[in-house]
């Protein structure tokens, strides 16, 4: 595909709006609390295709105040051999591989399962507004032409839901791939020259390994791969990556929006899904919450935060400081993890959406990357006593390593992007906004209040 830059009109002041998806995952019951009490202010939502059952209520509410809904097929993950047995066996279309993977023939136009079909059906029944098309981690060792099977599924995924009722169902194409391949422009060029032309109006891009941790070569690469997919003139949704990273990627134009879990899927990994699968885990019981420590762009667990606590001047540096957030501090953060993730996620896109567009790596640098790099230094030099941590049988100098580490990334972040922000003129090319879906999201493209 040409380089060739596709404009979008916009003037200096203008703040076009951000788009934020917010991935309903395990935590339906706690986010249907959050929902009812005001706390989840989402417009658009994923749902996955082996939960929708158990979370009809939350969607009903969540269509009900206008929300879109957009379905995850998790085709993907039942590909995938660590996966498979997981909870996507619980999709309607997981039994075509006859409990076994679901592999490239079941999507050809006359496969018996008809899984294109089923889905289509699926979406109609369901009142979904988008679904994102079937296709596949493009990492997969076993599969190399997932990329041709997945753009033909997808255009006969439109077929489908014409025919079946659901000509007002828009499409959405999930591009999954380890985020090193995705810097290759031969990879990428050949993946474009088969999206454009398909009928899908945004593309997600999930980066298998990219997340909190990504040094600062990582993101630039990651921000120019996704600048290069641009050029297809459609919306580039950065599919699970929250926190810093997800800011950045918006703040530097590269991505429309983000899409990512409440305290979950805010970073995406697939090398363990060609491993063989891990004892079955699916409540999430055994696994230790992780509480985001407010603009660090880093999570502790619990006992790590009450260690780091403890230290002298660790309150104010990882307790949420945030009244509205967590009136209580360390406790309710503590005590409702979601409820201050949710806040989180939803107030830091919210302020950059507030930004004029041009002005959003500036307001990055000088506030969230400045903050997370204050935070890093202070929290680094923290000294919780031995005998707290033998107490919280937490290993001292490995916790305080991880921080040193996690201060330096920020560092070198902060460096590259003012780098990168140096370079750019105001005619950098930047990603265009989503186009609104559902009715009450009409005022998108106006500036917020
Ligand atoms: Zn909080």
């Amino acid at each position: 595909m040409e380089t060739k830059i596709v404009p979008f009109p916009m003037t200096a002041a203008a703040k076009p709006r951000l788009a934020q998806f917010v991935r309903i995952g395990e935590a339906h019951k706690k986010l249907a609390d959050l929902h009812a009490s005001g706390r989840l202010p989402a417009d658009r939502v994923v749902v996955d295709a082996s939960r929708l059952r158990h979370q009809r209520e939350l969607i009903e509410a969540l269509q009900d105040d206008g929300a879109e809904i957009v379905l995850d097929t998790e085709v993907a993950e039942l590909a995938a051999p660590s996966k498979v047995g997981g909870h996507s066996r619980h999709a309607p279309w997981a039994s075509a591989g006859d409990g076994g993977l679901v592999g490239p023939e079941q999507f050809e136009a006359d496969a018996a399962s008809d899984v294109i079909g089923q889905i289509a059906r699926f979406a109609v029944s369901s009142r979904i507004d988008t679904v994102l098309a079937p296709t596949h981690y493009l990492g997969d060792p076993s599969v190399t032409d997932w990329s041709v099977v997945d753009a033909r599924a997808c255009a006969l995924l439109r077929e489908a839901l014409d025919r079946e009722g659901g000509q007002h169902i828009a499409i959405d194409y999930p591009i999954i791939a380890p985020h090193t391949q995705l810097n290759s422009d031969a990879f990428r060029g050949g993946l474009m020259r088969m999206i454009v032309d398909l009928p899908v109006e945004n593309v997600w891009v999930r980066a298998s390994g990219l997340g909190s941790d990504a040094g600062p070569l990582t993101m630039k690469r990651y921000l120019s791969a996704m600048a290069g997919l641009h050029n297809m003139g459609k919306p580039v949704i950065a599919d699970q990556l929250g926190g810093l990273p997800g800011l950045v990627a918006m703040a530097f134009g590269a991505a429309s929006g983000v899409a990512q879990g409440i305290g979950e899927r805010e970073r995406f990994d697939a090398r363990a899904w060609y491993q063989p699968p891990p004892p079955r885990n699916e409540d999430g019981f055994g696994r230790a919450v992780r509480i985001g420590i407010p603009g660090l762009g880093k999570s502790a667990t619990i006992k790590e935060l009450e260690l780091l606590v403890s230290a002298r001047g660790g309150r104010k540096l990882v307790a949420c400081g945030d009244r509205r957030c967590c009136p209580h501090g360390l406790k309710d953060m503590i005590d409702d993890p979601r409820r201050h993730a949710a806040y989180q996620a939803f107030s830091s896109v919210r302020a950059l959406e507030d930004v004029p567009h041009l002005s959003r790596e500036r307001y990055l640098l000088n506030g969230p990357i400045a903050e997370a790099d204050r935070l890093a230094r202070g929290i680094k030099q923290l000294k919780p006593s031995e005998s707290e941590a033998a107490l919280h049988e937490i290993d001292l100098s490995k916790l305080m390593k991880r921080f040193h580490d996690h201060s330096r990334k920020v560092e070198k972040l902060r460096t590259t992007l003012e780098r990168i922000h140096e370079n750019r003129s105001d005619e950098t090319p930047r990603a265009r906004p989503v186009a609104p879906r559902r009715s009450n999201s009409q005022e998108e493209g106006e500036n917020r209040k």
